[in-house]
């Protein structure tokens, strides 16, 4: 086990001050020349891990303003919590020392649009690789849908509301995330590690904090512009 290095507060606050200046349009393209990647020859340190949609518009050293080595990522279409994602955030949590994990998800997400149009009464025919993929999204698209709608069990992909199953899908891989793995649970309840789910606002290329866990406060972080 690999002691992090600054705590789960340290380790978000770079990243809020990272996404604050992208926002801002002054990024400063930190530790991204030919120094840094010698440096980092022999080994990584990153503070951070980051599990997020593969949506290009998430380039997540983009959007925090970060540098070569400061990001350990998985990321997959919809953000959708697999074995490889639970062992590579584990990895980055027991063998790296992250001290926090960002769960990444964003608006007009396609991945969630497609889970949408799986729950359909006449769905649209995807790749059973597609299907098998968006699977773990179904439950958010019934759990919201069936809250307004106790009618039909069948999506009328006309009358939800994507974007509000994209967040309640973004607190169940949170969730899941934690239930899939004992390394990430217990550095949580160790006060190591802190998990933050980020909703990405793609007009404003802002990363807003939607819900955390473990001992850390990401309303004091909060950039100060946010409206
Ligand atoms: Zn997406």
């Amino acid at each position: 086990m690999t002691a992090p290095r600054v705590t789960p507060q340290q380790a978000w606050d770079a990243l809020v001050a990272g996404n604050r200046r992208f926002i801002d349009g002054g990024p400063q393209h930190p530790r991204q020349d030919v120094e840094r990647r010698n440096e980092l020859t022999n080994g990584q340190v990153p503070d951070a891990a980051l599990f997020g949609c593969s949506d290009s518009r998430l380039a997540a050293e983009i959007i925090f303003d970060a540098g070569l080595g400061d990001l350990f990522i998985a990321r997959n279409m919809g953000h959708v919590v697999a074995e490889s994602i639970t062992a590579s955030m584990e990895y980055a949590v027991a063998n790296l020392g992250v001290a926090v994990i960002v769960v990444l998800a964003h608006d007009s997400c396609g991945a969630v649009a497609a889970a949408i149009g799986q729950m359909e009464q006449e769905p649209t025919a995807v790749p059973i690789a597609v299907q098998n993929t968006l699977a773990p999204i179904l439950p958010s698209v019934q759990e919201l849908w069936l809250r307004e709608h106790r009618d039909t069990p069948y999506v009328d992909v006309s009358a939800i509301d994507a974007d509000a199953v994209g967040r309640v899908h973004l607190a169940a891989t949170v969730n899941q995330l934690l239930r899939s793995s004992r390394i990430i649970s217990d550095a949580v309840a160790a006060g190591r590690l802190g998990i933050v789910g980020c909703q990405y606002q793609l007009s404003e290329g802002r990363a807003v904090a939607v819900s955390a866990v473990g001992h850390l406060d990401i309303t004091a972080a909060e950039p100060v512009a946010a409206a």
